[in-house]
């Protein structure tokens, strides 16, 4: 059973908090109708070395886009944003455990988006070091919103409903997670990831517009492709493609690289590993073993004192990339 971990701050209203005292008002808009935009941001140590953010820059612009998507105002500047999970980071922070951090933005005033008034809420949980066992997925009877309802492309904690409803529906099939097909009928993304499958050793993913969140673990696995001379191409999937496909993983910030073994049952190819390959670039990247100009890694020191000395790592991506 997952379980939540309670760690002791949470950073809310512009500064810590006690876990215990980080609470929201039952008639609030995030209560009442869920309103909230929201980004999961990871953070891995190095071995013998720094702890380091991936794309603090690129997510936050996304929860730019989304709150704006949902006219939850938000104007605090990148380096708040920035400086508010490396000062939670800095009090929770634990050697050689890597953090996965929640960014929140809750309607904690106005009604019907009047006067809305958004506080950023950022929690942090632990996570062990661990390459992602092989999983089995399912697809879902649920299917992802359509642009015109809950749009995809909008990262909100409504969206995770049908998510929920499609996990519910997975573990009585003995599937880890699954896929939500769009209103057509084709392949949009598992429930809090993308899908990535690979056909003739080409890596295939389904478009944004097809409903999936633009993710950002994506953009990286596409580059980390690209510089492999790995052929990767966005393009729609159907359902029976997937089910014969030679390779498939879930990406996403949380889920990391996570290889499929089984999909709706059907066990799949064990001799083709590109995946497996892009997986094994993917961690050395994140962890700044082997550097790579797609992974972008903010920096905490590792000694208490020496943490407010912010360090981003001169590994950008170059134009274009
Ligand atoms: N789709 C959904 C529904 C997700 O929740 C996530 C995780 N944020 C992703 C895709 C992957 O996005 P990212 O790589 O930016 O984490």
């Amino acid at each position: 059973m997952v379980t939540l971990q309670e760690p002791k701050y949470v950073f809310m209203g512009g500064g810590l908090r006690l876990w215990k005292e980080a609470t929201l008002h039952v008639g609030c808009e995030a209560v009442t109708r869920s309103l909230n935009v929201f980004e999961g941001l990871k953070g891995y140590w190095k071995p013998d070395g720094p702890f380091g953010i991936v794309q603090l820059r690129r997510h936050y612009e996304r929860l730019c886009r989304s709150a704006r998507l949902l006219h939850v105002p938000f104007d605090a500047a990148f380096e708040y944003y920035r400086d508010a999970i490396l000062q939670l980071a800095g009090e929770l922070l634990e050697p050689g455990r890597d953090m996965w951090f929640r960014t929140t933005l809750y309607a904690i005033e106005g009604q019907w988006g009047e006067g809305t008034v958004a506080d950023l809420v950022i929690t942090a949980y632990h996570q062990d070091q661990k390459v992602p066992d092989p999983i089995n997925l399912g697809i879902s009877t649920w299917r992802r919103s359509p642009d015109v309802s809950l749009p995809a492309r909008i990262k909100a904690g409504s969206n995770y409903q049908v998510a929920r409803l499609a996990r519910i529906e997975g573990r009585s099939r003995g599937c880890q997670d699954m896929v939500l097909l769009n209103d057509s009928g084709r392949v949009a993304e598992a429930t809090g990831s993308c899908i990535v499958m690979v056909r003739d050793g080409v890596v295939y993913t389904p478009p944004a517009s097809e409903g999936a969140l633009e993710s950002i673990t994506l953009d990286i696995v596409e580059a980390l492709a690209h510089s492999m001379n790995i052929p990767f191409i966005r393009r729609p999937i159907d359902r029976t493609e997937l089910l014969v496909a030679d390779e498939i993983a879930i990406c996403g910030t949380l889920a990391e690289l996570v290889l499929v073994q089984s999909i709706d049952g059907l066990p799949l190819n064990t001799k083709s590993q590109l995946l497996r390959t892009l997986q094994d670039r993917f961690f050395r990247a994140a962890r700044n073993i082997e550097p790579h100009p797609s992974v972008e890694l903010t920096t905490l020191s590792t000694k208490r004192d020496e943490r407010s000395a912010i360090a981003d790592l001169d590994s950008r991506a170059p134009a274009g990339m």
